[in-house]
């Protein structure tokens, strides 16, 4: 298994415009323990410890695309594959991601 520092995100610089939009939030990763907390640091989708190891996503419960917001009570947490199966709709047995550019919140 790769180290995953769970609880640091990859804040690179290509990515201060995005964060500095959001400012509000104050600490992304304050607002991620809201959110772990919210969900008893269970994954939504399958059910095991959302700090297992595995990447760990943000998922809009009401898509953006449908008038969802970044808001806390819209926000629910899943392992990045998890995300993956649903939002792709595809059950697969074997976890494909391999890249570490994917950990990343999906809300741009
Ligand atoms: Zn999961």
């Amino acid at each position: 298994m790769r180290p995953i520092k769970l609880d640091k995100n990859p804040y690179l610089l290509e990515n201060k415009d995005y964060f500095e939009k959001r400012k509000e939030l104050r600490s992304a990763s304050k607002f991620r323990s809201i959110i772990y907390r919210r969900f008893e640091h269970k994954c939504i989708v399958c059910n095991q410890e959302l700090q297992n190891g595995e990447p760990i996503e943000l998922d809009h419960i009401i898509p953006k695309k449908d008038g969802g917001t970044y808001a806390i009570e819209n926000i629910r947490p899943l392992h990045q594959e998890c995300h993956r199966k649903i939002t792709y709709s595809v059950w697969k047995q074997e976890p494909d991601y391999q890249s570490e550019d994917m950990i990343d919140e999906q809300f741009v």
